[in-house]
């Protein structure tokens, strides 16, 4: 009754239990996490953080009830030759095969004043990861320290919620690891626009209760501080068991350790091909894992994942170079409009996109994302893409039965119809019955819409006929 056994209690810990039912795993599934909570979302904490989303909502869907859940449990050891667990409170639990989905930690960066000297984060400074950081904030005005995608969306999540912010960033512009010189102007003038205090190509050199200083000798004040600075992915265990890390634990094609028995995913996993930690990279590791442990597959292959940072307003996208880097004949569009505070920048091979970013349009931002994601051919109209007047791939008419909305949880628009005709009658209810919008939460004004258009068409009646997709 050993079974599988995953350490954490994350989305990837989540979604890996229910996929090995859903793909009819009979042993025993048991999930270890050292949160109080049950799993839960956490690409949606910059909802929390400003205020639009109750943070008791972040929970996703209950597990199968033959599903054991243990929260608040820290497992402190892992004797592979006993192919044994030891938890914090002094249990022992048996596996057949382990998963490691221990996740990742806020790095806290070297600056004298953030931590005592026990390592503790001082009064006023906090970090961005669990449901706990982001309660609301008791005293402004905020320092956020890192301008990455963390930081970005903190700082615009802040600013929604009304309070004085100020970001600090040692890059000459916000996300400056994803952006150019081009799209990172545009980032920094929506982020000022915002009324977000950016200072760029400074450090935090020292914090004191109260007040930062800078390393050109500014002093902000900052009532709390927010740490945005990265993260590490959280392989104490998998050290200490022995097993193969360099960033992430080593995992081969199979999501597998230097143990067989072992496996790893989600943000505390290492494969030099794997995308940025992205929910939805976690999301399908869990899938290809769950496929690979009940035999229903044999590989993990990644997904074509993007960045979209979730910044209500401000429409972004960033398509990963890939490993191979760019090759003679690969060809590069741009458009530029600052003043329209649009920008991309594309690189194509062939007619399909191999990286880039798109910034400032909406139906752009939709239309590149999907084609990248589906390793589509990009139309011959390149301006109509990138200015978002084709609207053909950004959802423009009617889509079809079979486009997928969601995409997390690879919920399709029949889906949704299919469940409010069953009664789902709000985003919330079309939320509990597909999952669509509880993923990174992107899809929740199409599903608004849709629900909008189902509820004017069942007063109505159906418009005519256009091939059944409405
Ligand atoms: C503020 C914020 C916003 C984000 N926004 C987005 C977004 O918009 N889009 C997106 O795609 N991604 C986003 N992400 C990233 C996304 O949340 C992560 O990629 C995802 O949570 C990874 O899931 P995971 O299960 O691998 O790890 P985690 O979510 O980190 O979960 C790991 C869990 O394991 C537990 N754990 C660790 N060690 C142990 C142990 N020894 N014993 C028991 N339990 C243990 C931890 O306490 C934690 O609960 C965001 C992240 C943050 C912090």
């Amino acid at each position: 009754m050993s079974g599988v056994l995953v350490v954490g209690g994350g989305p990837a810990a989540h979604r890996l239990a229910e996929r090995l039912r859903r793909y009819g795993y009979e042993g025993a599934v048991t999930v270890v996490g050292a949160e109080p909570r049950a799993p839960y979302n956490r690409a949606l904490l910059g909802s929390v953080l400003d205020g639009t989303l109750d943070a008791g909502r972040l929970t996703l869907p209950g597990l199968p009830s033959d599903v054991r859940v243990l929260t608040g449990t820290r497992v402190t050891g892992v004797d592979r030759a006993a192919r044994t667990v030891r938890t914090g409170d002094g249990r022992e639990f048996g596996y057949d095969t382990l998963v490691l989905a221990t996740g990742a930690r806020p790095r806290t960066p070297p600056v004298p004043g953030l931590t005592d000297g026990a390592g503790r984060l001082a009064e006023g400074v906090r970090t961005v990861r669990t449901a706990a950081d982001c309660r609301p904030l008791s005293e402004g005005p905020a320092v956020v320290l890192g301008g990455g995608l963390r930081g970005v969306e903190t700082a615009a999540a802040l600013r929604r919620a009304g309070h004085e912010v100020a970001l600090v960033h040692p890059g000459d512009r916000p996300l400056s690891r994803h952006l150019d010189a081009a799209g990172g102007a545009v980032l920094a003038e929506w982020l000022r626009s915002r009324g977000v205090a950016l200072h760029l190509g400074v450090r935090v050199a020292e914090y004191a209760r109260g007040k930062v200083v800078l390393d050109d000798g500014r002093v902000l004040a900052a009532g709390t501080v927010l740490l945005c600075a990265g993260s590490v992915p959280d392989t104490g265990l998998a050290r200490s068991a022995g097993l193969p890390v360099r960033e992430g634990v080593v995992v081969d094609s199979r999501l597998r350790s230097a143990d067989p028995r072992v496996h790893a995913l989600g943000d505390c996993a290492q494969r030099a091909d794997l995308p940025g930690a992205t929910v939805l990279g976690a999301w399908e590791q869990a899938d290809a894992l769950a496929r690979i442990l009940t035999g229903k597959d044999l590989l993990y292959r990644d997904g074509r994942q993007v960045l979209r940072p979730r910044t209500p307003g401000m429409n972004l996208v960033v398509l990963p170079p890939d490993a191979g880097g760019d090759e003679d004949g690969d060809e590069t569009v741009t458009l530029r409009d600052p003043a329209g505070g649009r920008y991309a920048r594309l690189v194509l091979r062939g007619a399909r996109l191999r990286h880039g970013l798109v910034i400032g349009s909406a139906r752009a931002v939709a239309a590149v994302s999907r084609l990248y994601g589906g390793d589509a051919p990009v139309p011959s109209d390149l301006l109509a893409l990138l200015t978002g007047a084709d609207g053909t791939y950004a959802g423009a008419g009617e889509p079809p039965e079979d486009a997928v909305v969601c995409h997390c949880n690879n919920v399709t628009r029949k889906a949704l119809k299919d469940a409010w005709r069953a009664g789902a009658r709000d985003t919330g209810a079309l939320g509990r019955a597909t999952r669509a919008t509880t993923g990174c939460g992107s899809c929740a004004p199409v599903v608004r819409q849709l629900c909008a258009a189902l509820a004017r068409e069942a007063v109505s009646g159906p418009a005519p006929a256009e091939g059944g997709t409405r």
